[in-house]
């Protein structure tokens, strides 16, 4: 399903949700409180379907003739003002939310879920006070509002406040019933970063442990433990980045230098030859492996071997600029180039390529190199290698 798909569903959801809700309270005070005639509205059916199909402009377009024979309807209010905040008319949504917020007959899920857009408005906007305290009153309208709380543990993010983001999200996870065990482990990451930056490597440790404990794939937990080991024991840190290696192959190449560090600090780099071997082994696609063994051979002067290793990584992913740059290193390191081509390689590994294409699965966000965290969308652990061409197919 895309983003925008499951954000219609989330919105039509939530516009059930808060219909009922209100429906239900009309009731319950025994009044004819019906705000659903603007169902009815052939505009409606049409928003929701441009919404489902990710027409997010069109969406408000309908939407808007909706509320124009229905200026009430509270439900299309909340819908069409997050749209107009998706695309990024954020003043238009909060003078929206604040007109709600004006109203003196919502019902508290209704002010709480208005509080807690305004927030994200605000957030959005990057007045950031004003969004903490929207946050906090829709809490104090309704202590339980989910979109409040994540709103909050956000802002916390956005702020590097790690401990209260972690607090917050921990509370979420409860409500939810959700495991977030993955985001709480890079929330202590970034935690022991901290205590490590504060000359609390003890405190260090203990927070890469329990990210760790929350979720094995929480990869930088095991970098960070490590790089803690990798100077004075590097047989320690070695055995903490094979075990990461076992965990999560696909990630193997992250911890390739400080791999090779930690083996030449216990005198036996040739294990470093081995381990890429193995990875081979498993995968024959890993082309990051490959050249990792590439670069190790021919700084030991095996520069053929070297070559016919890259030539088969080229083979199984021809597309990637990494593998042809080594290429061109290992042919100049076997005296293979004349001097023009020679000064053609310099140029190539002075110029700022896009190498190494990364994407996020959340937000389609690329960058030249892999995230934790996407600067766009600010998802935890969605960033993977962007693969074009036909080894995309392949895999
Ligand atoms: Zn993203």
């Amino acid at each position: 399903m895309s983003d925008t798909a499951l954000l219609a569903v989330l919105l039509a959801a939530v516009a059930g949700l808060l219909a009922g809700g209100a429906w239900a309270a009309g009731r319950r005070r025994g009044q004819e409180r019906q705000r659903p005639a603007f169902r009815s509205s052939p505009h409606y059916a049409e928003g929701l379907h441009c919404l489902a199909t990710g027409q997010l402009e069109p969406a408000i377009h309908e939407l808007d003739k909706v509320l124009r024979d229905h200026p009430d309807a509270v439900e299309v209010l909340q819908v069409v003002s997050h749209l107009y905040r998706e695309v990024g008319k954020v003043e238009r949504a909060i003078e929206i939310h604040r007109g709600l917020l004006g109203r003196k007959d919502l019902t508290r899920a209704e002010r709480a879920h208005a509080l807690a857009s305004l927030g994200t408005d605000y957030r959005k906007a990057g007045f950031l006070d004003r969004a903490g305290l929207a946050y906090a009153e829709a809490l104090e309208v309704d202590p339980r509002n989910l979109h409040a709380l994540a709103g909050q543990q956000k802002l916390h993010e956005e702020q590097r406040q790690w401990r209260e983001a972690y607090e917050i999200q921990t509370r979420i996870a409860r409500m939810r019933k959700s495991d977030d065990g993955l985001v709480l482990g890079f929330l202590q990451v970034e935690m022991g970063r901290e205590a490590l930056r504060a000359g609390r490597p003890d405190a260090a440790e203990e927070a890469f442990r329990t990210a760790l404990s929350l979720d094995r794939r929480v990869f930088p937990a095991h970098l960070a433990l490590a790089g803690l080991w990798l100077e004075r024991e590097p047989r320690r840190a070695a055995q903490v980045l094979e075990s990461a290696i076992a965990d999560a192959p696909e990630r193997a190449y992250l911890a390739f230098a400080d791999l090779q560090k930690a083996y030449a600090g216990c005198a036996e780099p040739s294990r470093f030859a081995a381990l890429c071997e193995r990875l081979v082994g498993q995968d024959p696609h890993d082309w990051r492996a490959r050249l990792a063994l590439a670069r190790h051979l021919r700084d030991e002067g095996r520069a053929g071997e070297a070559l016919g290793l890259l030539l088969r990584a080229l083979e199984a992913n021809p597309h990637v600029l990494l593998v042809h740059l080594e290429v061109w290193r290992t042919l100049r390191a076997l005296g293979a180039l004349g001097p023009e081509e020679q000064r053609y390689v310099a140029t190539v590994e002075e110029s700022a390529l896009y190498v190494d294409p990364h994407i996020c699965t959340a937000c389609r966000y690329r960058a030249d190199d892999m995230l934790w965290r996407c600067p766009h969308c600010h998802e935890w652990s969605t960033f993977v290698e962007e693969r074009v061409g036909p080894a995309a197919a392949q895999r």
